[in-house]
């Protein structure tokens, strides 16, 4: 994500690396620097321009009182001020009405029917009851995309293929939703390839009969400016509550991000960072703002991991653990848990340090291929039983799996290692013994 933004502002910094003091004149050429990484990766000019100004005035005021390296002080004013360029705080969703009524909009390809699976499957997991209403009367496919996504999350999905009137069928599905008492509502609704006015009468239309909480305009952040402009024709239309950001894992020069706030001032509620449904983030400012400066975003990694590991599973996790009860099918679903979070060079890039370095580094999608296959070729009883796998089943195992004898060992030594460590920790005794030793 924003690679080519970070290196160049990594670059910037570097005029500042190992000067004592922050001067008029190498402040002057650092933002020249960081206005030219901002102009590439397509911020909107005014808003670099206003944008290198206040960092720079920041660095001038704050150098007397402080006793940070310029480069260190400059990160800092950089990531406060990025995080302000963004929105400052992060601003949820409101869903304080029952029903609460979501009403999605946004052109052809950006991403809408995909985010209205996600928000709902988001929401679901929050413990709301959503239902999601199938709006777009034109695109018989974008109304089985939704049921299929519907399906896939166990959210309901309201469908009327026989009506070609948008307002009803969003009127329909709030009197549906009602009745089957949900409390989110979200409704998609038909797009189109530019801007156009039917497009805007329709949706203006569905925001008067259904008056939404909530008007969430979707935009592919591949499209630097042209998703600047397009948000602003939706919101002079509109009056939207807030942008969704999507196919931010994608070759994103980060334009968008920057500089939609500035331009529309609405905040960015969420980001799409794939195509599954899992691929969705609430939008921190602070955190995309580190993240740009290459210092990773370990909270937002956290949450992930947190919103896919069930704390009762951990529970039944710990106690096979300390019983040495770990076996490789706990490790397959773990390897399956870990997949759900997302791409791993995504999850990669939001360690600190970690991004960066991955970067030329070409991480397989599917890193665990290999580990899986060795798993599936195991038999039930082997798969529960880590130790009775001697040579033979070795063999075997490295056969079905398309592996050399080598690749199953490894696996296996290397599982017997975790199993070790794992148990060490699981015993608070054993585990202050061993950070003892450690140098
Ligand atoms: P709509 O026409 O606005 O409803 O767009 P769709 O929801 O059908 O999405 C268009 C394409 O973009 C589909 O192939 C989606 O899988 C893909 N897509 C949507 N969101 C994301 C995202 O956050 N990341 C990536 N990589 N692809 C996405």
């Amino acid at each position: 994500m924003f690679e080519n933004l970070q290196d160049k502002l990594d670059r910037a910094f570097k005029v500042l690396k190992g000067q004592g003091s922050i001067t008029e004149i190498n402040v002057a050429e650092t933002m020249k620097e960081i206005r030219k990484a901002l102009l590439d990766a397509d911020v909107n000019y005014k808003t670099a321009k206003s944008f290198t100004d206040e960092v720079k005035e920041k660095a001038l005021g704050a150098n007397v009182l402080t006793a940070v390296s310029p480069g260190q002080l400059l990160t800092k004013i950089m990531n406060d001020e990025l995080a302000a360029l963004m929105g400052g705080e992060v601003t949820e969703l409101d869903l304080k009405t029952n029903p609460t009524i979501i009403l999605i909009a946004g052109l052809n390809g950006a991403g809408k029917t995909t985010f209205t699976g996600k928000l709902a499957n988001f929401l679901k997991n929050k413990g709301k009851k959503p239902l999601l209403v199938a709006g777009d009367v034109y695109r018989p496919a974008a109304v089985d995309q939704l049921q299929i996504l519907g399906e896939q999350i166990g959210v309901p999905v309201y469908a009327n293929t026989a009506s070609k009137d948008p307002v009803g069928i969003a009127l329909e599905g709030i009197a549906e939703g009602k009745k089957q008492q949900n409390n989110v509502i979200i409704i998609d609704t038909a797009g189109r390839l530019a801007i156009d006015e039917q497009m805007m009468d329709e949706i203006a239309a569905v925001k008067e009969s259904t008056k939404p909480h909530e008007i969430l305009f979707v935009v592919d952040a591949m499209t630097g400016q042209d998703a600047v402009n397009t948000a602003k024709a939706f919101n002079d239309r509109l009056d939207f509550t807030g942008v969704v950001l999507t196919k931010l894992d994608g070759d994103t020069r980060g334009g968008a991000a920057l500089s939609i706030k500035s331009v529309v001032n609405k905040p960015i509620k969420f980001i799409g960072t794939g195509e599954k449904m899992e691929a969705l983030d609430v939008f921190y400012p602070e955190r995309m703002a580190s993240r740009i400066l290459g210092m990773g975003d370990v909270v937002s990694l956290v949450e992930r991991a947190q919103q896919q590991f069930d704390e009762k599973e951990a529970a039944e996790l710990q106690k096979k653990i300390r019983k040495n009860k770990f076996d490789f099918n706990d490790f397959y679903n773990q390897i399956q848990q870990i997949k759900k979070m997302g791409n791993m060079k995504d999850l990669m890039g939001m360690i600190p340090g970690v991004g960066k370095m991955m970067k030329n580094v070409d991480i397989e999608d599917d890193a665990f291929k290999n580990v899986e296959a060795i798993i599936q070729s195991m038999t039930k009883y082997e798969r529960e039983n880590p130790d009775s796998i001697q040579q033979s089943r070795r063999l075997r195992i490295a056969k079905g799996s398309g592996n050399k004898i080598e690749e199953v060992t490894k696996l296996i030594k290397q599982f017997e290692d975790m199993r070790k460590v794992m148990k060490q920790f699981s015993n608070p005794a054993a585990a202050a013994r061993m950070m003892k030793n450690m140098p």
